[in-house]
């Protein structure tokens, strides 16, 4: 299985990647993480990552598509990957094309989740992320059970820095601007497939199977 997760911050990309990896025994690449892992590390990258990240903006593509020609090179990639959150240009979708020819791989499909810009909004500013496990919760659709602490492993929840109102407005711009041309740029290609991605978690991920087995 060799996916890219597409769409807006806020589609739901992370918590179905990060559920359907492990369901399928391939890594979840979510260059968002890789690049806060950095950060809390304080790595060079990190360093100059965190600035970028915490206004909204996009770290630079020679950077990114860097990091994700290492991170696709590693022997638990070679059997298949899900994508999330690369490419978000132009620029990073032809490097990562050149990449995959490189390595012998071809993409399964694009998958793009569609969601309406009022939900985005909602869903980003009441997100709470798990510190450890990074399970997403939500303060008013999806609370934890014991504020503060995650469901699943009893981890520490936190609110990410970009997740604040004035900057979620200013990723959602970035978004439209930058990242959005991909939807053309695969549907040219005849690897985009749409996946309406309101509603039940549950119902979302049954939708995200198909479209996936679909596409092999
Ligand atoms: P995410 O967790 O996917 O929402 O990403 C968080 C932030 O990391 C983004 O707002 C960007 O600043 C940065 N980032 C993640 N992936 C990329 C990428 N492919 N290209 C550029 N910046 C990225």
């Amino acid at each position: 299985m060799r996916l890219i997760f597409l769409g807006p911050p806020g589609a739901g990309k992370g918590t179905q990647s990060r559920e359907l990896a492990r369901e399928w025994g391939v890594p979840q690449v979510a260059t968002g993480e890789m690049l806060r892992e950095a950060v809390a590390a304080g790595t060079p990258l990190g360093r100059e990552a965190k600035r970028i990240m915490d206004s909204g903006a996009l770290v630079p593509d020679d950077v990114m598509i860097g990091l994700i020609a290492e991170r696709l090179r590693q022997p638990d990639a070679a059997g298949g990957f899900i994508l999330d959150g690369f490419p978000r240009t132009i620029a990073q979708a032809e490097a990562l094309e050149c990449l995959l020819k490189d390595l012998g791989h071809t993409l399964d499909a694009v998958l793009y989740f569609e969601v309406a810009e009022p939900e985005l909004v909602r869903r980003l500013t009441g997100r709470r992320l798990c510190r450890q496990c990074q399970t997403a919760f939500h303060l008013v659709s999806a609370p934890p059970r014991r504020a503060g602490v995650c469901d699943r492993c009893g981890g520490e929840l936190y609110q990410r820095e970009d997740d604040s109102e004035a900057t979620v407005r200013h990723r959602l711009q970035v978004y439209a601007q930058q990242t959005s041309p991909l939807l053309d740029y695969y549907r040219q290609r005849g690897q985009l497939v749409s996946i309406k991605a309101e509603g039940a978690i549950d119902a979302i991920r049954d939708a995200i199977r198909r479209a996936a087995t679909a596409a092999r």
